[in-house]
């Protein structure tokens, strides 16, 4: 078992961006973001969380994906080799339960070849990053528990304990062995430590809620009620580190995909302007039922991986949290 320090960790990090991209998180104004990163000076180590998730460098808010030229069809392809640094569970979890959606039936190129040729080195997290976070319910962290490379556990301020989770992860510590170092039964007692701690103040029970989704699909009355302010922007779905719904869109040089959400009246326009989803609380019962229940009873994971930011960032202060824990209690109808 190894462990690593900051200043070895920045050497590790700028050998690998000297053969593939290097994606981090960075400062921008007041918050942290992930961006493709020259000078490793500019990472930064010592933050919660982005506000945006992990997911536009796999499926980005819009991608071109087709070519038309003189009747011939071109695909567009990056093969782009890219080592991701500072990942946190949530976001990693996010990814490893999109996986089936774009693996299973018709695969889709464009998403697994961004999985494939990107290396993951996930950061644990020691301190909670959000008031509504409830990771540790939704089985996603504060540590994760696979999906990475390597995963980077904090052994106090300047040292790491390092998880290796692949071929690609064992790769890296094999060749660059000077930077790494052997844990000793301090560092390890440490990491488990901090498997252990928990350090979220909100909880739900995902399956219980599940349970009694059943019986609440029909409670029309609720549904109204509790969708009564949500404005519709599409936050909670643009945000969400799990939320993977877009549009296709052609013009005469191009198609293009872009980032769609649930909630937005047209999600589910069809030929004549027959909207199925027409009504509000329709369209908020179904980014629920999609989430807690259609994506758990087809893959076996949850859609949610218990960040908070749909609770944190709804501008029609929607509790999610507060529906999810009212709907579990209930009698489930
Ligand atoms: S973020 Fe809030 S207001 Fe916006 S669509 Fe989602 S629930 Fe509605
Ligand atoms: S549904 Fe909300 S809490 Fe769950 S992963 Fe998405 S944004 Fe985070």
């Amino acid at each position: 078992m190894d462990k690593i320090n900051k200043n070895d960790l920045l050497k590790l990090l700028t050998s690998l961006k000297d053969k593939n991209k290097l994606i981090a998180p960075v400062k921008a104004e007041k918050d942290i973001v992930f961006d493709y990163v020259n000078d490793v000076k500019d990472i930064v180590l010592d933050f919660t969380n982005t506000v945006k998730p992990a997911k536009e460098f796999f499926i980005p808010q819009r991608e071109d994906i087709l070519e038309f030229n003189n009747g011939k069809i071109k695909a567009i392809f990056s093969d782009e080799k890219r080592v991701f640094f500072g990942i946190r569970p949530c976001d990693l979890k996010g990814l490893c339960v999109m996986d089936p959606t774009f693996r299973e039936g018709i695969e889709d190129p464009h998403y697994l070849e961004k999985r494939k040729n990107t290396v993951i080195i996930a950061l644990a997290c020691t301190t909670l990053c959000d008031e509504n976070a409830f990771c540790e319910s939704a089985k996603a962290g504060p540590v994760a528990d696979g999906c990475f490379d390597l995963q980077l556990i904090p052994l106090g301020k300047n040292e790491y304990f390092v998880e290796n989770g692949s071929k690609a992860g064992a790769d890296i510590i094999d060749k660059n062995k000077q930077l790494f170092k052997k844990a000793d039964k301090s560092d390890i007692k440490k990491m488990e430590d901090t498997k252990n701690k928990k350090i979220n103040k909100k909880k739900v029970d995902l399956d219980l809620f599940l349970e009694k989704l059943k019986g609440r699909f029909n409670n029309k009355a609720y549904w109204k009620e509790a969708s009564l302010t949500c404005l519709r922007c599409g936050a909670c779905n643009y945000l969400c580190p799990s939320c993977f719904c877009n549009n296709m869109v052609d013009n005469t040089k191009k198609r293009y995909r872009c980032w769609d959400s649930c909630m937005f009246r047209g999600f589910t326009r069809q030929a004549a302007n027959l909207i199925p989803r027409d009504e509000l609380y329709t369209r908020f019962r179904q980014r629920l039922y999609h989430k807690y229940k259609w994506h758990k009873e087809r893959y076996g994971v949850h859609m949610c991986t218990g960040c908070g930011r749909c609770v944190t960032y709804c501008p029609g202060l929607i509790p999610y949290i507060d529906i999810i824990n009212e709907v579990s209690n209930s009698n489930g109808e």
